[in-house]
């Protein structure tokens, strides 16, 4: 469905079709697990291990994988023609070892973080190191004790065991290919638990444009959650994919209710955002009392992938105007930025009718542990207004204590983020206006040393929901306590 263009569609430059039609297969079943015990970071690594030149290696994928010599033939296989997978080359530099360089943002000669790829053709006992030598950020969580995850097929269908952290001397460092702007490189051992399997590496835990429409499919299939979400669409993206909201309320209350807009994925390798998002959708949609009270004092409007042709491609920033719409929500045009053009007139006529109390936009953070917020800096030091924006994340790292972390809040309005949902919103009205960021890593709070797990990412939207309640309760004894 992802591959439909809507014939009102903007046109979209060719490259885009050739492009898209390389990227027909859908890796939609992942097994759902949770590890059993925490996945600790590990010790990074300082040793200065530097992979031989790709001069010297044979390429064994460039777009499409080169093909086995014979049963013999220990190479790996690559692939990445997939949704949201972005390898664009491997070159095998030793028996084991293989140098990777991702795709950049489609129509940019840059942004490389995000990284999703596949590999058969593994043998159990050698220990294989793999080095991508083309990211763009010079720091990174990985110099910090993430670990990259990793899927086994046959760990899934034997054990029951989903994306896990592995890893061992993983290293990031700057490259030293004389490249300008200078590449930095990420590096990596492991050994893969069977022969002839098929496993995949990830940044982050995936979540593609399918994953978001079949949980759509089944909220508006199911007649209790039906009730109270109503799923549209907001426009269409550059490439014809539908950029989704969805309107949750109870039947009743009418035009007193407040409002709360969530938006999510305007930056596509951020995909922890959209499982956060996830969680939240999970509570508000649900039987509990507090999801039906929260119903009943508020419209919820939700954009839960702002930018679905970036994570179709397996892009890390930009969408296909080759830009971050997270910068254009001041001067972006309707025809280079729909969602966000489409997001900022949602709210103009929404905040025409009624009170907006939250604007939260999800994202990832790659330097970072832990959760926190960017807001905004509505005054002078010790005046209302400056302390009234710091409420909200305060309660929330009072409700999240081992994820949540208020000191590493941030409130201020730069130049270089004017152009943000975060800014504009907050211009237009909206006091509690806020960029959460969810690190790639994981917590280093309440005790712990750990990577987050989807579990820990969907509970962050219930936090959300418990906090706004605290926020906004009616019966204000409750705030005390
Ligand atoms: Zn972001």
């Amino acid at each position: 469905m992802w591959l439909l263009r809507h014939p009102a569609a903007q046109a979209v430059p060719e490259p885009y079709d050739s492009f898209m039609h390389g990227h027909l297969c859908y890796y939609g079943y992942f097994q759902e697990w949770i590890p059993p015990e925490p996945e600790p970071f590990c010790q990074p690594t300082d040793h200065q291990w530097l992979p031989m030149g790709e001069e010297q290696g044979t390429v064994v994928y460039q777009l499409s994988p080169a093909t086995l010599k014979g049963p013999q033939d220990n190479t790996l296989l690559f692939e990445s023609r997939f949704e949201s997978g972005n390898l664009q080359k491997a070159v095998k530099v030793g028996p084991y070892e293989y140098v990777l360089r991702l795709r950049p943002d489609l129509y940019t000669a840059k942004h490389t973080q995000w990284f999703y790829f596949r590999v058969q053709n593994t043998r159990k006992d050698a220990v294989y190191c793999f080095t991508i030598a083309n990211l763009a950020k010079p720091k990174s969580l990985y110099g910090k004790g993430m670990c990259p995850l990793f899927y086994s097929q046959k760990d899934a269908q034997s054990h029951g065991i989903g994306w896990r952290r592995i890893g061992t001397n993983i290293r990031y460092y700057r490259g030293n290919s004389g490249e300008e702007p200078p590449a930095f490189c990420l590096s990596w051992s492991t050994r893969f638990p069977h022969d002839g399997d098929t496993c995949y590496f990830a940044h982050s835990y995936p979540y593609t444009y399918s994953d978001l429409q079949r949980y759509l499919r089944a909220v508006v299939g199911d007649p209790a959650r039906s009730q109270y979400c109503a799923v549209r669409a907001l426009c269409r993206s550059l490439a014809g994919n539908i950029v989704y909201t969805l309107t949750i309320t109870a039947p009743s209350g009418g035009a007193a209710k407040q409002a709360v807009v969530l938006s999510a994925r305007v930056h596509p390798g951020e995909s922890g955002g959209s499982w956060a998002m996830q969680g939240f959708l999970d509570f508000i949609l649900s039987a509990a009392p507090d999801a039906q009270l929260l119903r009943q004092l508020f419209v919820f409007k939700v954009v839960p992938m702002l930018n679905p042709d970036g994570v179709v491609v397996g892009n890390s920033r930009c969408s296909l105007a080759g830009r971050d719409p997270n910068r254009a929500y001041r001067t972006g045009s309707r025809g280079s930025f729909p969602a966000v053009w489409h997001l900022r007139a949602m709210v103009e006529r929404l905040l025409a009718e009624r009170e907006v109390v939250l604007y939260c936009d999800f994202h990832g953070h790659s330097r970072k542990n832990n959760v926190f917020v960017y807001g905004c800096d509505g005054g002078r030091d010790g005046s209302e207004a400056r302390l009234r924006e710091r409420v909200f994340p305060l309660m929330l790292s009072k409700n999240a204590p081992d994820k949540f972390s208020f000191s590493s809040c941030k409130f201020k309005v730069q130049k270089s983020k004017e152009g943000t949902g975060r800014v504009v919103m907050w211009r237009m009205g909206i006091a509690n206006s806020y960029t959460i960021e969810m690190a790639f890593g994981g917590s280093t709070l309440g005790g712990r040393n750990s990577h987050f797990t989807v579990e820990d990412l969907k509970s962050l939207g219930y936090h959300l929901c418990d906090t706004l309640l605290d926020f906004c309760d009616p019966n204000p004894a409750k705030v005390g306590g």
